[in-house]
């Protein structure tokens, strides 16, 4: 080979190694362009309460936060940076901030022009009120796997104070999500003397995700149980794992009995009423989640038995004619598990012009049922009444109808409980931007 030839072959050699990397950016930088028109076109681009901020002072570029993020497109890369495209999607994993190798990514709670409100904490989960604590999400904090940690460093926080003497309760745990569930297991292995009500059933918002979801976790020790060491599984799976232990350490969860108030007692005890009762502690835990009360119309007719908040079972309704409020993903998923079942009409009714913030997977999947046929959808209404067998309802024109109706499915969000927590004494701050602590 003539002397020549060396820096040609070298510049190919060079060529050879760079050219993958300079592809995969070039696709990564479109990918991102495109994601951020769709952020921005269904408000994503807003975040809701938990999400990343990159310093573009400090990014180098390495895309490892991107890589590591389960959601979709919540980064992206511009310019040879890290940017957020679509924070409203974080749910909080935090494994972007552990991934960046020059910590230049963080996770805070709100924005400059909108705050969130966080109940404050102490560190041992306790709030201004004393005896009253918070774990999980209503903290601020959310994934399944904090829920567990926090659940049990308060529920050991409150062993090491005492319990297991006469007279009150040791704790009354409220909600059992994960956070709760955790509190409890941990109180029921430290021989505690307590109970635990739920409003709904075991689960809390996993229960609620959609069909066959995939959730990610992490490794967590369960007393009285063991080690459940599981990275990814089918939310069914996990919902039956829970019953498992459940029925296995034989902790009672009074469930279907929500605690409607919580008064502190001259003694420094606690009074928890519920819908069936009170319940007499010397502490309480609130590890209720942040999903709050579902949202209600305001409408006459809506406390009519065939208008529901919740669709658990979508087969036990057919042959019906169903009216679907809402545009989130949840009415969505609901009103496709609806119109896929024998005789029904489904129409869903939604305030906005357009769904907003859904996954790409259900935007597809309602975009392919209307095309269809399957259901009818009605941008822009508003409903203005429902009575026996139909509803009224009134389009964006100011246009009023009536459709024939025999059920309502109602999915507008959730009020937070900050008024619950305010009326329990609970200093509550709004945050506007600032660093939340990833356990
Ligand atoms: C769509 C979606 C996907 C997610 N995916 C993941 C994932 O893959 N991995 C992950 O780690 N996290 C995921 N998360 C987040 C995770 O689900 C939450 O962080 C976690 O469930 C919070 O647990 P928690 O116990 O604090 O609250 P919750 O799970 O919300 O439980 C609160 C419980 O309190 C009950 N309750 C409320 N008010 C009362 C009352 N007044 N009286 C009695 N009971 C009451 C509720 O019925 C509920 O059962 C996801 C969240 C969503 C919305």
């Amino acid at each position: 080979m003539s002397d020549a030839l060396v820096p040609v072959i070298g510049l190919l050699l060079a060529l050879a190694v760079m050219l993958p990397f300079a592809i995969a950016h070039r696709r990564r930088e479109r990918a991102t362009a495109a994601a951020a028109v769709e952020a921005l076109r269904y408000g994503l681009h807003e975040p809701v309460s938990l999400h990343p901020v990159v310093d573009p002072a400090g990014c180098i570029g390495t895309g490892n936060c991107i890589s590591v993020c389960p959601e979709e497109t919540v980064l992206g890369m511009r310019h040879g940076q890290a940017v957020v495209v679509a924070p409203a999607r974080c749910i909080g994993h935090g494994l972007c901030e552990r991934a960046c190798p020059v910590d230049a990514i963080r996770l805070v709670f709100g924005t400059e022009r909108r705050g969130v409100d966080i109940p404050r904490i102490r560190e041992n989960f306790e709030t201004n009120v004393p005896g009253l604590y918070i774990v999980g999400e209503l903290g601020g904090m959310g994934l399944i796997g904090n829920a567990f940690e926090q659940g049990r460093q308060c529920a050991d926080g409150i062993f090491r104070e005492g319990v297991g003497r006469g007279g009150p309760l040791d704790a009354v745990v409220v909600g059992c999500g994960p956070a709760g569930l955790s509190t409890s297991l941990n109180l029921l292995h430290r021989r505690a003397r307590f109970t635990t009500i739920e409003r709904e059933d075991i689960g809390g918002t996993v229960r609620h995700y959609p069909r066959k979801k995939l959730v990610l976790t992490r490794t967590v020790q369960v007393p009285g149980y063991g080690k459940l060491d599981f990275r990814e599984i089918p939310k069914e799976d996990l919902m039956e794992v829970w019953h498992d232990i459940v029925q296995r350490t034989g902790l009672e969860v009074r469930t279907g009995e929500p605690a409607t108030g919580i008064d502190r007692l001259e003694d420094g005890t606690f009074s928890v009423t519920t819908t069936t009762g009170a319940h007499h502690a010397r502490r309480v835990v609130l590890a209720i989640g942040r999903r709050g009360v579902p949202r209600r119309l305001g409408v006459p007719g809506e406390d009519s038995p065939d208008v529901a908040y919740s669709l658990r079972e979508p087969e036990a309704y057919q042959q019906d004619r169903i009216l679907v409020v809402g545009g989130g993903d949840s009415a969505v998923e609901a009103a496709l598990a609806l119109a896929a079942q024998p005789g029904n009409t489904v129409h869903l009714s939604y305030r906005g012009e357009r769904f907003g913030r859904i996954k790409e997977a259900n935007r597809q999947r309602i975009d392919a049922a209307l095309q269809a046929g399957h259901l009818r959808a009605m941008f822009s209404s508003r409903v203005l009444e429902i009575a026996p067998g139909r509803v009224h309802l009134e389009n964006g024109a100011g246009r009023a109808g009536t459709l024939d109706i025999d059920r309502v499915f109602v999915f507008i969000g959730g009020a937070l409980p900050t008024a619950f927590l305010r009326a329990c004494g609970v200093a509550i701050d709004t945050r506007f931007g600032t660093a939340a602590r990833v356990r």
